[in-house]
């Protein structure tokens, strides 16, 4: 799961089933763990839920193209999990760079497993 330097890859990250980069050039890596139900992520985005029953977040889809960007990277950046840093992490799957909420502004990804 990571590389020789303990960095863990988004790529790393994620089903083996993922369909093609080209049809599906973003997915959302999602730290459910950290999610607290503050359920900003569903008012901006409709890919995101909240479960009543779990009281946690979920996305209806982890990979998504263009159409779909804006909405997810907002839910990224509006959600106040870990301290404001957001436990919704939307990567690039073409460059392999987190897009947003990009706390450390280098595309790198940040969950902290
Ligand atoms: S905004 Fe973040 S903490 Fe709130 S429900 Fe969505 S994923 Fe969970």
């Amino acid at each position: 799961m990571s590389d020789e330097d303990g960095i863990q890859r988004p790529s790393d990250v994620g089903p083996d089933d993922a369909p093609p980069v080209e049809e599906k050039p973003y997915k959302i890596v999602f730290e459910a763990n950290r999610c607290f139900g503050a359920g900003k992520c569903a008012e901006v985005s409709d890919n995101w839920e909240l479960s009543i029953t779990s009281g946690v977040a979920a996305p209806k889809t982890y990979f998504f193209g263009d159409d779909d960007l804006e909405h997810n990277v907002r839910a990224a950046e509006v959600c106040p999990a870990k301290k404001d840093d957001g436990c919704i992490h939307v990567v690039d799957r073409r460059t392999d760079e987190e897009i947003a909420p990009d706390p450390h502004g280098d595309g790198t990804l940040s969950v902290d497993w």
